[in-house]
């Protein structure tokens, strides 16, 4: 019987999935995935999780009680950083600890540093389950283009998009609070619902926002920081946007300064209407609609307003 190892569906997940999954499928393990987030699945998060995590980290608690006990380890890799000069949230290094010391009876736990500007990858994890290095290496390159093609996708289809006629709204956010439909109480469903095209900053390629953010005079710690900052240049220099939505996790430090940084970057360079939308576990649906659709009923409005306006004064 091949072993099992427990992902759980939240935080990083919703970045690496193609490329943590496959690999340990190509190395012949079982991949166990936590469901989608559920009321059971907050609800156990909120009893087992220190009181003042972000509700991200917090469900991470609760997809991890979900599968604990369906699998032979627990995926939880400890990363420390994704670019060369650049930190990510100090949470995700401390995420195994965190989750050992909060949670009692857990299996096994893969607790892998991921550090790649040092060369340490999700590749290390390999050696539970195999002595032979370049079966190890060939899982991971495999895997590792199954990421690459996924993201191609996603930028192809926001290619197709840029050329589509209909109203645009860009969706700012870290990809589990963008992706995790439950927690943010399905934003981007709504949006399109509402007849305009929802984009995401996972949608520009690595280059053009590399690209756009070396065009930003401020200084900026964060890769998460670069991502937004180039988006927003991106945006600003092609236009084609009608309104940008932050979705933020409350007590989050980093949302707060990467979000006023961009919201003055937008503000500054533009007239595109801005609007941070809050969650934790105790935002309420009716409230997250009833800003939704003021927010969609305001660019209507400048849409028909500005018609009336003649462009020759
Ligand atoms: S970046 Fe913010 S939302 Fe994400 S884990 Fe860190 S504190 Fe939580």
């Amino acid at each position: 019987m091949p072993a099992k190892v427990g992902i759980p569906r939240a935080l990083l997940f919703y970045k690496y999935s193609p490329l943590w999954v496959n690999f340990f499928q190509n190395l012949g393990v079982e991949v166990v995935i936590s469901p989608q987030t559920s009321k059971k699945i907050l609800n156990d998060a909120i009893e087992s999780c220190v009181d003042d995590a972000c509700l991200p980290v917090k469900l991470y608690h609760g997809h991890v009680l979900s599968i604990k006990d369906k699998v032979d380890y627990l995926f939880i890799p400890r990363i420390m950083r994704v670019n060369k000069g650049r930190h990510i949230c100090p949470k995700f290094g401390g995420l195994p600890e965190m989750i050992k010391y909060s949670l009692p009876g857990l299996p096994p736990i893969i607790d892998v540093e991921i550090d790649l500007p040092k060369g340490l990858r999700t590749l290390q994890a390999g050696r539970y389950f195999s002595k032979d290095y370049r079966q190890i290496s060939k899982a991971y390159n495999n895997a590792l283009l199954q990421l690459k093609e996924q993201e191609k996708k996603l930028q192809n289809k926001f290619t197709r998009w840029q050329h589509s006629d209909k109203s645009k709204i860009m969706v700012f956010g870290h990809p589990y609070n963008l992706y995790d439909s439950y927690s943010n109480m399905n934003v981007l469903a709504k949006i399109e619902r509402q007849g305009l095209d929802v984009w995401t900053t996972e949608m520009i390629s690595d280059q053009e926002i590399k690209k756009y953010a070396e065009t930003y005079d401020g200084k900026y710690l964060w890769t998460f920081a670069e991502r937004l900052i180039g988006a927003s240049k991106y945006l600003l220099a092609k236009g084609n946007i009608e309104g940008i939505i932050y979705i933020s996790s409350f007590g989050c430090g980093i949302d707060a300064v990467v979000g006023s940084t961009v919201e003055r970057i937008v503000r500054r360079g533009s007239k595109i209407p801005f609007m941070f939308l809050n969650i934790d576990e105790h935002t309420g649906e009716g409230g997250v609609d009833t800003r939704i659709e003021a927010f969609i009923d305001l660019i209507d409005w400048r849409g028909k307003s500005e018609s009336n306006i003649s462009a020759h004064g």
